[in-house]
């Protein structure tokens, strides 16, 4: 077309035109695409055919802006904005359509890659979504565990003691003597050394008291052993938690207090019904015994209570003159209170378990109740 001529009326519109077709059949192109359900990678391979075939050099598009030069000047103006408008909305689908592959091909490298670092292989191994197969805290773990975290919110230390003892530590220094007849009450495993398994967590009393300057207060939680005769409420083998408060004017109000407060605070009610009795113990004195109504029987009786209602359990008191002196702790200038919490009762009557032999049969059955 000469630059002379008179240029025919449709010019621009067959610009129009040829671009509304080149968009419809680009858009078309797109929806096609997109209804294949191809995967990113194929979706990305086609995607860059439809951009050379739309606005590539060899493209409809460009034959077109090529002409551009061949319109009068009048028309160019208008074709022109025509084509770029067409090159522009071409150019934004291309871009937009590869966003949303490049985003779908992410998601599924990430799917894929995915891996959770707190798998191990019994998990795996278990087959199943539960987690059963990673094990779970014994319940008396679980307990001990609690029982700690109420002391030490009370601001109390936990200790630690050895299983083998020396007479010393287990029975002297306790004011349990060599013919006590309290000796024969707690019969233990002896070694050829002559050392023993502890019977008692105040093991790790008499040790706290040797370490500490009062005031101090300490829990030490721990196995125990003793030869017993075993049935449902007897273990050879057994838990239990020993505290001690020791400060100037300690007094039963105050064991009263904790002993209140830990309870309810394990149990979570306050409809406990607990009865304090005088009890004998050598390294207390005065000494109780801190009973609690049987909530598996609600005092009914069973085998657990032995068909009395109430339980045994904690034995308590005003720390003995004697044991003190023996900690290196002046009973002049300062007075305490002790504890000692059998843990394995605790537990059978906070999951109501009603044999003792359960806690050491590591029998599965028995612990997969407790996840
Ligand atoms: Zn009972």
């Amino acid at each position: 077309m000469a630059a002379d001529q008179e240029p025919s009326a449709s010019s621009a519109g067959t610009f129009q035109q040829a671009a509304d077709q080149l968009k419809s059949a680009f858009e078309s192109r797109l929806e096609a695409l997109s209804s294949q359900g191809a995967s990113p990678d194929d979706g990305l391979k086609a995607l860059e055919e439809i951009r050379i075939q739309f606005t590539g050099k060899k493209s409809e598009l460009s034959t077109l802006m090529a002409s551009l030069k061949d319109l009068p000047k009048s028309e160019k103006g208008q074709a022109g904005k025509t084509l770029n408008l067409l090159k522009r909305d071409l150019e934004l689908g291309i871009k937009e359509f590869k966003q949303k592959l490049e985003e779908s091909k992410k998601a599924a490298e990430l799917a894929r890659e995915w891996i959770d670092v707190t798998l191990d292989d019994t998990y795996l191994a278990s087959n199943t979504r539960s987690h059963r197969g990673l094990g779970s805290l014994h319940p008396t773990t679980r307990i001990q565990y609690e029982i700690e975290d109420v002391f030490t919110s009370l601001g109390f230390d936990i200790l630690d003691g050895p299983h083998i003892e020396t007479e010393f530590y287990n029975f002297e220094a306790l004011n349990i003597h060599e013919n006590h007849p309290a000796r024969d009450m707690q019969d233990t495993f002896y070694l050829k050394d002559g050392n023993l398994l502890r019977t008692h967590t105040s093991t790790i009393q008499v040790r706290g008291m040797m370490n500490n300057k009062p005031p101090f207060k300490v829990i030490g939680p721990g196995k125990v052993f003793r030869c017993e005769k075993i049935d449902a409420s007897h273990e050879s083998t057994f838990h239990q938690l020993e505290g001690m408060m020791v400060d100037k004017d300690i007094k039963v109000a105050h064991l009263i207090y904790f002993m209140k407060t830990l309870l309810s605070r394990i149990f979570d009610r306050d409809d406990l019904e607990v009865r304090l009795r005088p009890g004998y113990f050598p390294f207390v004195e005065p000494g109780f015994e801190l009973d609690i109504r049987c909530l598996i029987c609600e005092g009914k009786g069973c085998s657990v209570c032995k068909q009395v209602g109430w339980l045994e359990l904690l034995p308590c008191g005003m720390s003995h003159p004697n044991v003190l002196r023996a900690g290196n702790i002046d009973p002049d200038e300062y007075s305490g209170f002790a504890f000692g919490l059998g843990l394995d009762r605790l537990v059978m009557m906070r999951f109501q378990i009603d044999d003792i032999r359960h806690l050491h049969s590591a029998d599965l059955r028995f612990l997969q109740q407790f996840p």
